[in-house]
């Protein structure tokens, strides 16, 4: 995987038009986490001390197309101004004469902010005519915002056919942890897979099968592949249509010599609520009214030997409903367990996923692991191997 980086173009004076991932969170109308716009400053900080003006690019929310007012960028100048420890200009357009004026007002080491992208419906279509508009404004691309890379729109894809463009350093980041869990990892490799569906995950489960050495499966999409080797489930959340796929899936592991750990031990209760009695049960015992709502302690632990035979742990999905005390236990001991390990140098960690990092966050171990990826969708789709357009177009720049 080879993409430019900011060190090898000439940035000074240059107007970089930097593609950033600012969809944050807001409350009351102000920024209500600010952790989208902290990933920025690396690239914003390189660009202004190399003497470029840093013109910033967009979405938030989803006003298809059209121009919503409350979905304006405008409310995140504040927070951003202080972030980057500057003062950030504010473009009520992205595209045309104003954003023009304000661009040819800029001195060296400025930054402006141009309004959502998203306002304009060539955006999403990638309409080669907005990607040019977008593009007058600039000498050159900079895409950081890997969270939407799994997206070609105009200004995550098109625009880096017409300009100069680069990958800036949290986009470079990502890529690089990304290829060291899975692209050429250290092996042993291992993963996780939990949450709650075999049928969002499919694709993920088929692509990891032919990677890794081993996979353990976990979460409510375990149900579904005891359910397929024929254990009771009991009241359990199971996808029972899937049991085929997952006896294909079980099969392709086989054939790719990939070590499958299925749950040795269940945690079960009757209600699926916080506090509700928990008990251990092994695999099949359960009542008809109960539910499994979490990995018991020996395939915990059997998950977690297995880290320290491992190089390297990819980690998409919870092992349990860690949103409902106590059956957060499973998913918090490997957590820390996978943690430790990474914090000792022995495992490179890596995770991703909207449910995984706020486990990892529960857990309170997010910190040490190798790289944990805020991508979502884009994270999901690269764990299925699939060519993510807005890196694509980064590593082969071809011209249109
Ligand atoms: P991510 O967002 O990290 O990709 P998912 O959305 O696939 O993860 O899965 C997370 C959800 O899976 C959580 O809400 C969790 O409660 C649920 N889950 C985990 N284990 C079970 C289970 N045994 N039964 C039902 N739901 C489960
Ligand atoms: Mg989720």
């Amino acid at each position: 995987m080879t993409f430019r980086t900011l060190d090898d173009l000439d940035l000074a004076g240059k107007r970089a038009l930097v593609r950033v991932d600012f969809n944050v969170p807001m409350a009351d109308g102000q920024v209500s986490d600010d952790t989208r716009l902290r990933a920025a400053l690396p690239t914003v900080a390189k660009l202004r001390a190399a003497g470029a003006r840093v013109i910033l690019l967009a979405h938030f929310d989803r006003p298809k197309g059209r121009w919503v007012p409350e979905m304006s960028l405008a409310p995140v100048v504040p927070a951003l101004s202080e972030v980057l420890g500057c003062p950030v200009a504010f473009a009520r357009d992205c595209v045309g004469p104003d954003v023009a004026a304000a661009v040819a007002a800029m001195s060296s080491g400025d930054v402006l902010l141009l309004e959502n992208v998203r306002f304009y419906p060539g955006e999403e279509a990638n309409d080669p005519a907005f990607a040019r508009a977008l593009a007058e404004n600039g000498d050159l691309y900079v895409n950081d915002a890997f969270s939407a890379a799994h997206r070609a729109h105009a200004s995550t894809e098109g625009l880096a056919h017409l300009l100069p463009a680069c990958a800036g350093e949290q986009m470079r980041l990502e890529l690089t942890a990304l290829d060291k869990a899975l692209g050429r990892p250290e092996r042993p490799v291992m993963g996780i897979v939990g949450g709650s569906k075999v049928s969002s995950k499919l694709d993920l489960l088929r692509n990891l099968v032919t990677k890794l050495d081993k996979l353990a499966i976990g979460g409510g999409m375990a149900n579904t592949f005891l359910f397929a080797q024929g254990h009771d489930v009991g009241s359990s959340y199971c996808e029972k249509d899937m049991a085929d796929t997952a006896r294909d899936i079980i099969r392709l592991a086989g054939q790719n010599n990939c070590k499958l750990f299925l749950p040795l031990d269940i945690v079960v209760a009757e209600k699926m609520a916080p506090g509700a009695p928990a008990r251990v049960r092994g695999l099949g015992s359960l009542d008809d009214d109960e539910r499994i709502l979490d990995a018991g302690p020996e395939t915990v632990e059997r998950l977690c030997r297995a880290m320290n035979n491992s190089k390297t742990l990819i980690w998409n999905g919870p092992l349990g409903v860690f949103e409902m005390p106590p059956f957060d236990k499973g998913t918090v001991a490997a957590a820390r367990h996978a943690a430790e390990l990474a914090k000792a140098g022995k495992l490179v960690a890596v995770a991703g996923g909207g449910d995984t990092v706020a486990a990892l966050h529960h857990a309170g171990c997010a910190e040490d692991f190798t790289f944990v990826s805020t991508a979502g969708g884009a994270f999901l789709e690269w764990m299925e191997g699939k060519t993510l357009p807005g890196v694509a177009a980064l590593t082969n720049q071809n011209r249109r």
